[in-house]
C-alpha cells in the first residue's frame, strides 16, 4: 500500500508499505480524497514539528469507501461511502463528558497538544488506505461526490464556529478555505457577510462564494468603508481566521458593544496585543475555537448533504493531485494562493 511520508522539511516520499492492521471496532477505508491543510503544510515548512515529528503521514481531511470492518456488529457495511471525523478522544474525560471531545485530555493532558489523525497520535490519510475507529465514521449517501470528502473537515470547522450566528452582520477576516466556507454557512443562516483579506484574488473568490461586501485589509479606509456599507447598522460578530495585532485591532474597532470576536485561525505569532480598555468598555466577548466537537462534525455533514446545491462546495476545490504527486501538491499549495488542494486516489 502506498503512502506519502513526510520525512523532513520539504521532503515527501511515496513509500510502499504493509496494509494497516485493523483493531477490533475499526474499519479499513479506501481513501477517496484528502485535503491539504495549513496544519499539514506547517511541518513541510519546518513549523509545528513537535506536533508532527518526522517521519509522519499527515492528512486529516478525508473520506472514502469502506473495504473491511472488524466488529461483531455495525450499522456500517463494506462499500459504504463515508466521511471521517479525525478527532481522536477517550470518551470519558471531563471534556469528552461535556461533549467537547476535540478538547480531550485522555492522552495529552491539559497541554496544547492535539490528538488527531495525521499527527504523532495516528497515521493520516495521505495514503491509499487507512484504519479508522467506527465511532469516527459518518455514512454518506451512495450518490455523494467523493471528491467533496476532501473538504468536509474544514467545512465542519466553519460550520461549528458559525452555527450560532443568525440574521447578523458578520465580518470574516481571512478568505482562505475555512473563511470562504464560513461565508457559505453564514449565508445559509441569513447573515450579512463582509469578507476581508489582503489578497485581491481571495476577495474575488469571497464575492463569488456569496460575501455581500469585501474590503482589502490593507485599505486605510477599511473601517469607514464597512460602516458606510452597513448604513448605521453595527457589526455583531468578527471571525478572525487570521489573528495578528492588526486584525485584532481592526476587529476591536469595528465590533459593537457586547459583540463577539472569534479566534479561529492560527497566525504567525501566537502572542497578539489586546486593547484591554476597549475590551472592557465595549464588553467584548473573545472566544477561541479549537476545531469542533464530533457532534458538530456530524451536524455539518447533515447540513452539507441537505444543501449540496446551495453550498456548492466544489467551487472551493481549486486543484487535485494523485497521491504519487503529493510533493507537487504540497509545493502547489505552498506557492499558490488557492482555497483547497486535495489529494485523490
Ligand atoms: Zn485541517
Ligand atoms: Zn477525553
Amino acid at each position: 500500500m502506498k503512502k506519502a511520508v513526510l520525512k523532513g522539511i520539504g521532503d515527501i516520499e511515496i513509500v510502499d508499505g504493509p496494509e494497516p492492521i485493523l483493531k477490533e471496532g475499526e474499519a479499513l477505508i479506501e481513501v477517496a480524497a484528502c485535503g491539504i491543510c495549513h496544519a499539514d503544510v506547517a511541518p513541510y515548512e519546518g513549523k509545528n514539528t513537535d506536533l508532527f515529528p518526522f517521519p509522519v503521514v499527515c492528512g486529516h481531511e478525508f473520506g472514502g469507501i469502506i473495504k473491511e470492518i472488524k466488529a461483531e456488529k455495525s450499522e456500517l457495511k463494506v462499500g459504504d461511502k463515508v466521511a471521517v471525523c479525525p478527532i481522536l478522544s477517550c470518551g470519558s474525560c471531563y471534556y469528552c463528558r461535556q461533549g467537547f471531545d476535540q478538547l480531550c485530555i485522555g492522552s495529552a493532558g491539559e497541554s496544547v497538544q492535539v490528538s488527531n489523525f495525521g499527527t504523532q497520535a495516528r497515521e493520516g490519510a495521505f495514503a491509499q488506505r487507512v484504519a479508522v475507529p467506527l465511532s469516527n465514521i459518518i455514512k454518506l449517501p451512495q450518490d455523494f461526490d467523493m471528491e467533496l470528502t476532501g473538504i468536509i473537515e474544514p467545512a465542519a470547522v466553519a460550520y461549528s464556529n458559525t452555527k450560532d450566528i443568525k440574521d447578523s452582520n458578520v465580518v470574516v477576516v481571512g478568505a482562505g478555505a475555512i473563511g470562504l466556507l464560513a461565508v457559505k454557512f453564514l449565508k445559509l443562516n441569513n447573515n450579512r457577510v463582509i469578507a476581508v483579506d489582503i489578497a485581491e484574488n481571495a476577495l474575488g473568490l469571497a464575492r463569488k462564494t456569496g460575501a455581500d461586501f469585501t474590503v482589502n485589509i490593507s485599505d486605510k479606509e477599511r473601517a469607514s468603508k464597512i460602516r458606510d456599507y452597513l448604513k448605521g447598522e453595527m457589526v455583531d460578530c468578527v471571525l478572525l481566521y487570521f489573528v495578528s495585532d492588526d486584525t485584532l485591532a481592526f476587529a476591536t474597532d469595528l465590533i459593537r458593544k457586547k459583540g463577539e470576536i472569534k479566534f479561529i485561525g492560527l497566525s504567525g505569532n501566537n502572542f497578539v496585543k489586546i486593547d484591554s480598555l476597549a475590551m472592557l468598555v465595549k464588553s467584548i466577548r473573545l472566544h477561541g475555537y479549537m476545531a469542533y466537537p464530533t457532534s458538530d462534525f456530524k451536524e455539518a455533514v447533515d447540513v452539507i448533504v441537505k444543501n449540496l446545491d446551495k453550498l456548492n462546495l466544489k467551487e472551493l476545490v481549486s486543484a487535485k493531485f494523485p497521491l504519487e504527486k503529493a510533493k507537487e501538491a504540497f509545493d502547489f499549495k505552498q506557492r499558490e494562493n488557492v482555497a483547497k488542494v486535495i489529494i485523490v486516489n
